[in-house]
């Protein structure tokens, strides 16, 4: 566990490891075993408030730098970070529980934030907006909005951190972050990364806790916090947009999903089949918000898909993420454990059929962790929990369906619009869907979800604002117009 040793276990306050100032800690378990991998601090309101301080201070300076300053530590945090990718990646597979294979590819995509928004960063353009008088001019800049508060969850314990702090550092905003406390670990590894390459003091502060309101109390009453960048459940974030309101903070939100994954008979079957089983499995044993929830079939090819969906899920290796070959690792925690089983009784009283798995794994290695058996359900209606509620856990919903338009109104009809799915060749069909589906992320035939590239957010009560792309540093930057007459 010496990957775990290395890691700083204290708050990170204006360039200092800092123990709490209530000099409590908590244990952060190994969701595969239920054992404590290490103590972190615990912090509070008042430690939340020197974090501010610090970024408010260091945020004097750290605006002033050109971008193409900002750009260099960004790029040295991508090469540092993308050497120590495997150390990162056990260290996710200790206190996340996924495959330590699937915890490296993640740290692999989480680099790329630094990448791309180093180069963003150089690209934060104003405008000289044609003037309405001849000796008037007027421009458009834009500038950073300030202290930023980030707040994280642990399914992506990595890349959540670096999809918020790359793009918000490259716009000259300064942050604390509070990281999900399941997940602490990864995020103090982050920061000692931005510490060693040499991000001056105070422009990136973390503040680990086991309690998350006192610290989320704190970001929405303390005005020097100008912002709040959050990604974790549709309820949380509608109770930081409330709580912001106060003081207009400006928020974004990445929140809940309950992603359709929609099957044409038309689709290249194989590439469906495959992409099905990537975006439910294979994915922190489906517990990511852009996740397949609802996989709806049409008719005429939903016995031959089922049949091939539930081979390969048979085939897939349940275990702790340290071992060769294991594909579903354990569930975060025991309420996830719960929530899931839950769902799948609820759905098989209601008359869902389960044609694998159907309950939490206990016997020998599985006793002391959190396992839930991958699952796939037939005979499933769209008003069945498992259909309305986001799953979080490896438990696969299958639905049939007759016409385009049905299919469509079907995945429409939820509060949530993440990421959805469809499969086909008929290119008509394509921009058709693709145009009515209300999510703000459509794959066609494609179920690798987002990249850097593009922007991600989500339509509905699945949040505001977007991250990645270029839009992405958009949300941490304030527009200014400026006026000026020309002297005479
Ligand atoms: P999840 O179900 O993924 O754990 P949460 O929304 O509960 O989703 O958690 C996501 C992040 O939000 C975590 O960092 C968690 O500590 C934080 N969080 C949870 N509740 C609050 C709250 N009341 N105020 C501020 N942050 C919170």
């Amino acid at each position: 566990m010496s990957v775990v040793k290395d890691v700083p276990k204290q708050l990170l306050i204006n360039g200092q490891w800092v123990d709490a100032k209530s000099g409590k800690t908590f244990e952060v378990p190994n969701p595969a075993t239920g054992e404590a991998v290490a103590a972190v601090a615990d912090g509070g309101a008042e430690d939340a408030r020197s974090a501010i301080r610090s970024a408010h201070e260091a945020f004097k300076s750290w605006s002033r730098t050109s971008p193409i300053e900002r750009s260099r530590y960004l790029e040295k945090a991508f090469k540092l970070m993308s050497d120590r990718r495997d150390e990162l990646g056990q260290l996710i597979t200790f206190e996340n529980g996924k495959p330590v294979e699937e915890a490296k590819k993640e740290v692999a995509f989480a680099v790329g934030y630094f990448d791309w928004f180093a180069g963003e960063a150089r690209r934060i353009y104003g405008e000289l907006i044609p003037s309405n008088v001849a000796t008037r001019r007027l421009w458009m800049i834009r500038q950073p909005v300030g202290v930023v508060a980030a707040i994280t969850p642990w399914n992506f314990p990595a890349t959540m951190i670096t999809r918020k702090i790359a793009p918000a550092l490259a716009a000259g905003c300064t942050v604390v972050l509070k990281p999900a406390e399941q997940t602490p670990l990864t995020a103090l590894a982050i920061a000692k990364i931005l510490q060693d390459v040499g991000l001056p003091p105070g422009v990136l502060n973390v503040v680990t806790n086991l309690y998350p309101e006192e610290i989320g109390q704190e970001f929405l009453v303390n005005p020097l916090v100008r912002k709040v960048a959050f990604t974790g459940s549709t309820e949380v974030g509608k109770l930081l947009m409330r709580g912001a309101a106060d003081q207009l903070k400006r928020v974004s939100l990445e929140l809940g999903g309950n992603a359709p994954f929609i099957v044409f008979e038309d689709a290249d079957f194989d590439a469906a089949v495959e992409g099905a089983v990537g975006i439910k499995y294979l994915r922190v044993a489906g517990q990511s918000c852009i996740c397949a929830n609802r996989i709806y079939v049409h008719e005429s090819i939903a016995d031959r898909f089922t049949q091939a969906f539930v081979e390969k899920v048979k085939a897939i290796k349940v275990g702790s993420g340290f071992e060769p070959d294991v594909i579903v690792g354990p569930l975060i925690n025991k309420d996830t454990l719960d929530k899931v089983s839950g769902l799948v009784q609820a759905a098989v009283k209601q008359g869902a059929k389960v044609a694998t798995g159907g309950g939490p794994l206990k016997e020998g290695a599985f006793a002391k962790g959190y396992f839930y058996a991958p699952t796939v359900l037939l005979n499933v209606t769209d008003d069945m929990g498992v259909s309305r509620e986001e799953i979080f856990g490896p438990v696969a919903p299958i639905l049939t369906f007759q016409t385009e338009q049905e299919v469509v109104e079907r995945a429409n009809k939820t509060n949530y619009g993440l990421a959805s799915y469809l499969f086909t060749k008929d290119l008509g069909r394509v921009f058709r869907i693709a145009e009515a589906l209300e999510y703000g992320l459509v794959g066609v035939n494609d179920a690798a979800g987002y990249t850097h590239e593009t922007p991600f957010g989500g339509f509905k009560e699945s949040g505001l604002g977007r991250e990645g792309g270029k839009e992405g540093i958009d949300e941490y930057t304030e527009v200014k117009s400026i006026v000026v007459n020309l002297p005479k």
